[in-house]
Parts: C-alpha cells; structure tokens; sequence
C-alpha cells in the first residue's frame, strides 16, 4: 500500500460532488487532507498556497464520496462467479454448501480479490451480513486493502432449508458476544462488529432480543434479513419484529421488499434504517415494481442505503450501477419521473447511505471534519461527455470502471486505476479460481451453460 502522506491535496477537480450539507458541486475545485480528516474544500483560486505532502492532478478528474454498500456477502462468491444460471432453484442451499466446504487460504484470496473489484469501483466501505467464516484470516486482506468493514457472524437457532449451521440459542448468542469482542475496532477502528442473525425466520425471538442487546450494550449495530410481508398472513415481519423490542436506530434491515404502509410506518417510528439491493431483485424477479418501497421508505424519513448483494446473486460489486438502478427502476415501474433523482441515488450511496449504517456523522461527504474517503473519477472518457451536470453524468452514464483514484482515510489505496495493494491481480484471480475449481468438487455442484462450450 502506497504510505499515507501526512497531507494530501487534490487541486484542480473538474468538479467536486461534496455530497455536503449544502450539496454543493464546485468547479475547478481543490481538496486538502491532512492526517486522514477532510480539512478543505473549496475552489481552487482559494487554496492555491495550501502546501501538501502530495499533490494530485484533479483536472478532468470529478470526486466523489467514497461509497458504502450495505450488505455485500464478499466470501467464497468469487471463487465460483456465474456458477448458477438465472433461474437456478435452491440457490440459497447450494450456496451455504459451498461456503461451508471453502478453506482460510481460500476465503482470504476471495475477500482480497472482491476487495479489489470493490475499491477499483470506488465502494470504500461495506457490510458483509455474516458470511465470513474466517474472520481472523479475512483481516488480513482488510488491512491490506485499506478499505472499512461491518463484519460479524451470522447465526440461527432454527432449522433451514438453505444448509445454514444451526446453534444452540445460547451458543450463538455466546458467538455473537464472541465476535463483537474480538473483532470491533480493529484495524485503527476501520472494522465493526455487528451483531448479525440472519433473519426472523430462522432466529428465535430469544436470539434476536440477545443479538439488539448485544448491540445496545456494546455500542455496536445489528443487521439482519428481512423478506417482507408478501404473501404472508398474520402479523407481517416488521411488527413481529417491533413487538419483539429488537428494533431501533441501531437495527439494519436488508432487502425489505414487500412492506406494508404500516411496516414502512413501524420501521420509521422505531428508526430503524433499511438496505435495498435493486439489482439483485430485479435479476431474481423479486418485483420491484409491484413490492419496492424505496421512495416511501424515503418519504417517510428512512434513511436506506444500497447493496449489491453476492456476486452470485446479482453478479456485480459496482455501486455506480446500483445507483442508475434505483434512478429508473421506480421511474419505469409507476410511470413518474419524478421518483429517485439521480442526486438521490448518490445520496443512497454516500451521505444518507453512511446514516443508515451508523457513520454518518464521520463517513458519505466529502466535508470538512469527515474522513477522508474520497473517489476520483477519470472523465476524459466518451461515456462522460459532454459534462455539464457531473451528477446526471455519473449515475446515467458511467460506471465503476472510469474510476481512477481512490482514498481511503487519507490513503491512496487506487492510483491511476491500479491497487496499490495488490501486487499482481493475476496470481491472485489464478488462487482464487483453484479455489473455486476446489470447491466445486468438494461440493459436486456444477451447472451446464446454456450455450454448449466447445
Ligand atoms: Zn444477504
């Protein structure tokens, strides 16, 4: 990794899209660091004395805020990407098998590469929702890449029909105390352990009310699944929930398709926030049109972030396209242009993003006094031009490939387009497809292309 100068300027920027309490975007714009803090940002004309340890050439470069991806199952999935075809049934089983069989060595070399993807595409924090089976090993890659973490283990007490390890309930509230204490803070405070059960379905009101103590007591957060009422009779999950007491600022809940008014009412009321992972639903036709519920979640004052899901559930780490997702999928479903600006998905994926998994008060702008998680994107490429509204821009018309800079707490983790910490993308693209060639069979799963490969 690239040393950390003590300050660091960027001069120069096309524009800065600060995502600040003003939402200014400023041109021929200047950012100053120091010490991993966001200590300036203005015009350029106003900092040109400001000296700096490192200066980088913003000029048809646009920053961003680092974004954060609310539930990324980063482990294992690389290894075998594209093994399922689109209408694979029991996928969920097939991929808890899998996952199981995966060695350290194996979900070390898988996280670092899906790290390397994310970063490359300017994602500096995510929430992996329990999928890690290692977390000691995992660390290491997390140091290396440089990049921000909600980790934790994910537990049931019930049986399942997707092949997830079930606990005794004192033993997975044992391993939830377990992992929060070994693993929060970590890394100068760059990883947080989370409570995670995974759903309502498979987790006894005892777990999930020990998993939100937990978390009220520590200081930490708790994520878990939440399917949504559809199709379900009785009380819908959101009440059950609430009336369990297990809901509140400190509560993450992800996919929530499917709400009721009353549960999006309930999940505002109780402060709940929520994380929705658009290109995940719309490939296994999950309805965004007849069950998404974002713009009332938004309405309500819900603050949601984005996720993308495995890379074998919506195949893709690329926040920049979940954004130009959530931009029309609404504006097409209900016939109303008006749904989820682009300036809102930015928002989903940075600022309002950051509040719903806990930081934001230190991460999702680029602001004055916040970490200095910053994206600097290369825009002397055709798919940015012309460039009259760098917001418009970014999320209908780029993607995660044009970026070319990326930051993290003051740390120049991507440079020029390159992983500064990783020092060949290939051998390690090599280890994790033998892991992937390992794992499958292990697991004798394997699916036939469609199309005969000859
Ligand atoms: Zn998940």
């Amino acid at each position: 990794m690239t040393a950390a100068a003590t300050t660091l300027k960027i001069e120069h920027l096309e524009f800065a899209v600060t995502v600040d309490a003003g939402r200014r975007v400023i041109s021929d714009a200047t950012i100053h660091v120091a010490d991993g803090v966001i200590t300036a940002v203005e015009k350029s004309e106003a900092l040109v004395d400001l000296p700096a340890d490192r200066v980088i050439d913003g000029r048809r470069k646009v920053a961003t805020p680092g974004f954060l991806n609310g539930h990324l199952h980063i482990s294992y999935a690389h290894a075998v990407r594209g093994i399922f075809p689109d209408d694979v049934q029991d996928r969920l089983a097939q991929v808890f098998l899998m996952q199981s069989a995966m060695t350290a060595e194996e979900e070390y070399v898988t996280t670092l590469l899906g790290l390397t993807e994310m970063l490359l595409t300017g994602t500096t924090t995510l929430v992996d929702p329990g999928t890690t089976r290692f977390p000691e090993a995992t660390l290491a890659a997390y140091e290396a890449a440089g990049c921000r973490v909600m980790i934790g283990e994910h537990v049931t007490d019930r049986a399942n029909a997707v092949n997830l390890p079930v606990y005794e309930t004192a033993d997975a509230i044992g391993a939830m105390q377990r992992s929060v204490a070994s693993l929060d803070g970590r890394l100068d405070g760059r990883v947080r352990a989370w409570t995670m059960p995974f759903s309502l379905q498979v987790c006894s009101g005892e777990l999930l009310q020990a998993a939100k103590a937990i978390a009220d007591e520590t200081a930490t957060m708790m994520t878990l699944h939440h399917g949504g009422s559809m199709g379900r009779s009785g009380p819908s999950p959101t009440r059950q929930l609430a009336d369990l007491g297990v809901l509140g600022p400190n509560v993450v809940l992800s996919h929530c398709m499917g709400l009721s008014d009353e549960e999006v009412r309930i999940i505002a009321d109780t402060g709940a926030t929520v994380v929705m992972c658009p290109s995940t639903v719309t490939k296994s036709g999950g309805g965004i049109a007849e069950h998404g519920r974002l713009p009332e979640l938004l309405e309500a004052g819900v603050a949601v972030a984005l996720g993308t899901d495995s890379v074998n559930s919506s195949n893709f780490t690329d926040l920049v396209r979940v954004m130009q997702l959530a931009a029309t999928v609404y504006k097409d479903a209900r016939g109303d242009t008006r749904l989820v600006p682009p300036e809102t998905a930015v928002e989903l994926a940075t600022r309002t993003g950051a509040a719903a998994l806990g930081v934001g008060d230190r991460l999702g702008a680029v602001e004055v006094g916040r970490r200095a998680d910053i994206v600097l994107f290369d825009t002397a490429r055709p798919q940015w031009r012309g460039l009259t509204d760098p917001v418009r821009n970014l999320v209908h018309s780029s993607s995660g490939d044009s970026v070319d800079t990326v930051i993290v707490d003051g740390r120049v983790v991507v440079d020029a387009g390159r992983a500064t910490f990783v020092e060949d993308v290939w051998a390690l693209i090599e280890d994790v497809e033998r892991a992937g060639a390992r794992i499958r069979h292990a697991t004798g799963i394997s699916h036939p292309t469609s199309w005969p490969i000859i």
